[in-house]
């Protein structure tokens, strides 16, 4: 389970009280670090997880913020929940995601499915929902968690290279459509973030590289980045919060990258 031992404090900038957002897969790393950031900045954050007992422990480590962080126990497969849970939400940020290593010719078509309907579809719905809101009202934010992977790809990571890709694609035209309306959209993109995501990918790794997971993380994971450390949640959760700060409001259609110097190669 996320520890939460990097709670932003109170001095956190109090800039978005009285928006409301929608964080997914916020009992994980990221979206646990983005909900609280959030909250931290004033805003009433609803925290979206099909993990009952992470998004309790979240809600438990944002007590003393200046906005709030509801927990709501949902499975974003449920495209139909995922669309209307977005109503009235002011930002979005869009975050679930799961990772399976394997080469295409062993990728369990299954699981291929689950994985675009989580990282791609999902958003969609959920950014269809967010929409009529944020229109009527000429002020939305919407924040995709991408990765370096919606802009490179790595082997045996076809569903997940996959999806990103199809994420990048989907915020840009949000951008484009909602730019009329007062609506920004943007990816942000983070190489390796220390994440139970990425700690379950060094072991899958080891196995399919037939390496330790040491030499995953510096030989494989860091291989490409110039700067040789995971990056923490509360870093990306930053960038989020700027996204959605009102020094962003000319930035729209982006990707911005957080990677270490990955993709200066
Ligand atoms: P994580 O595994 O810690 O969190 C992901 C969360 O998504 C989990 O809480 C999980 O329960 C939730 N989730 C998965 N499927 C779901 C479903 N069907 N319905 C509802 N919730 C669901 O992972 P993380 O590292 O915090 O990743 C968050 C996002 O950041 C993902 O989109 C990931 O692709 C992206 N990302 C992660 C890294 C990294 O290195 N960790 C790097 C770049 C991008």
């Amino acid at each position: 389970m996320t520890s939460y031992d990097t709670v932003p404090g109170p001095s956190a900038a109090a800039d978005l009280a009285g928006r409301t957002a929608l964080v997914t897969g916020a009992a994980g790393g990221i979206g646990g670090a983005c909900a609280l950031r959030l909250a931290a900045a004033g805003a009433e954050v609803t925290a979206v997880d099909r993990d009952e007992a992470g998004l309790a422990a979240l809600a438990a480590a944002a007590g003393e913020l200046a906005g709030s962080v509801q927990p709501q126990v949902l499975d974003l497969t449920d495209l139909e929940a995922a669309e209307h849970i977005a109503a009235g939400t002011d930002i979005l940020v869009n975050n679930a995601g799961l990772q399976l290593v394997r080469p295409i010719e062993e990728f369990p078509p299954d699981v291929f499915h689950t994985v675009l309907t989580v990282m791609l579809e999902a958003p969609f719905r959920l950014i269809r929902g967010a929409l009529p809101h944020m229109y009527g009202q000429g002020w939305g934010r919407i924040v995709n968690i991408s990765s370096v992977h919606g802009l490179r790809a790595s082997a045996y990571k076809s569903a997940y290279v996959a999806a990103k890709h199809g994420l990048e694609g989907l915020s840009k035209t949000a951008a484009l459509e909602g730019a009329p309306h007062g609506v920004t959209s943007n990816c942000v993109n983070p190489g390796y973030v220390r994440t139970p995501l990425v700690e379950k990918q060094l072991a899958d790794q080891a196995r399919a590289h037939g390496i330790s997971e040491e030499r995953v993380l510096s030989e494989v994971l860091l291989q490409d980045s110039a700067v040789k450390r995971l990056i923490e949640p509360d870093e990306v959760a930053e960038a989020v919060a700027y996204l959605c700060g009102p020094h962003a409001t000319f930035v729209t259609g982006i990707s911005l990258v957080l990677d270490g110097g990955w993709t200066a190669h």
